[in-house]
């Protein structure tokens, strides 16, 4: 019997891109194809199992699914479901338009950026003074482009744009991708 990987191999292995010495675009294709590697490996019985392990498969799937839904660009529409009597909590529902249907996020969101769901199935927010939408999907967005995103042009929303740089046509990669998605409330 070969010996089964535990599930910390895996992630240090995603993770481990971070510092190759590598163009940002060269990085985003290696942890997508090291992602999509520990699922298959996983289907094939290389790791242990173990909770983290089905929390790390999970997280990879989800990314990779929304990657597909979701491109730079797109908005993200947050609604408002509850604010506790405190105000310092919120629970929040998330929606992508997708061919004029709302596709909800909230599960996805959760699992991507590890934040709790109430039994309602809303994403479980804390803290306030900014604006808790806007954090949800920056969040989510930093997630899914953690390697930055290319400039979608005219329109993008990127916060280097906001700082002068007037440049929307010169092809090129945005450092933080947590503008990547735009968020608007419902
Ligand atoms: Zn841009």
């Amino acid at each position: 019997m070969p010996k089964l990987l535990p599930a910390t191999h895996a992630e240090k292995w995603v993770q481990d891109v971070y510092n190759m010495d590598a163009s940002q675009a060269q990085k985003e294709k290696i942890w997508l194809s090291r992602m999509r590697t520990v699922i298959k490996r996983a289907g094939d019985g290389v790791y242990r199992e173990s909770q983290k392990l089905n929390a790390i498969i999970e997280r990879y799937n989800q990314i990779l699914r929304l990657r597909k839904l979701i491109k730079p660009g797109d908005t993200i529409y947050t609604t408002l479901d509850h604010v506790s009597a405190s105000g310092m909590m919120r629970h929040i529902t998330a929606h992508v338009i997708k061919k004029n249907r709302p596709i909800m996020l909230n599960y996805a969101i959760s699992v991507i950026t590890d934040t709790p769901m109430t039994d309602r199935g809303s994403l479980k927010i804390g803290g306030c003074g900014m604006d808790m939408g806007f954090h949800v999907v920056y969040s989510l967005s930093y997630c899914l482009y953690r390697y930055g995103v290319k400039c979608t042009g005219p329109g993008c929303n990127s916060n280097d744009h906001n700082n002068g740089d007037q440049d929307y046509t010169t092809p090129r990669n945005h450092g933080d991708g947590g503008y990547a998605i735009n968020h608007s409330w419902l």
